[in-house]
């Protein structure tokens, strides 16, 4: 982390249920300009969930939105912008990700939307949204750890 620099962080335990009002009240307003998003968890630990909720509120309907599984990436289009979902689980080398053009999108205009970040970690851009989402020991629910500059 640079010397100096604002590090915010948003810590909040949250059901599936209230995730669309949590992010649409007490996220988005404090990050809503931010293009570069990553997604941290072990599997099954709710980063698609969570884009799926996010691009609802955006305007892209749920059932379109699901982890490119052939291609590293999915794109879906609203009036305003363009959104692009990543899912990096299956790489094996951070040259498949230059193979794709990544830095068109991380560089780009649209949204990006990364599962796996790990994977590609020294290829984010310095100001990415970082989200880590952990299960929690006694009840069903998720905490997310939202860290942005
Ligand atoms: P993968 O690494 O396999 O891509 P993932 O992190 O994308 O997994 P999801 O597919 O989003 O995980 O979610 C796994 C399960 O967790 C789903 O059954 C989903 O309903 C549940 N889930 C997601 N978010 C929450 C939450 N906040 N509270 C309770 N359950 C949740
Ligand atoms: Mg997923």
């Amino acid at each position: 982390m640079k010397v100096g620099s604002d590090h915010n962080n948003i810590h909040r335990k949250v059901t599936e249920k209230e995730l669309s009002t949590w992010l649409k009240q007490n996220v988005i307003p404090h990050v809503e300009n931010r293009r570069i998003w990553a997604f941290y968890g072990d599997l099954g630990a709710g980063k698609t969930t969570l884009i799926k909720t996010l691009c609802a509120l955006l305007g892209i309907d749920k059932n379109e939105v699901n982890s490119p599984t052939f291609a590293l990436v999915n794109t879906y289009c609203t009036n305003e912008r363009e959104i692009h979902h990543f899912d990096f689980y299956r790489i094996e080398d951070e040259e498949e990700a230059y193979d794709i053009g990544y830095d068109e999108y991380f560089y780009g205009t649209g949204l990006c939307l990364i599962e796996w970040p790990e994977k590609i970690e020294s290829l984010l851009p310095e100001d990415t949204v970082k989200v880590k989402i952990s299960p929690d020991e006694d009840s069903d629910c998720r905490h997310y750890e939202i860290q942005y500059e």
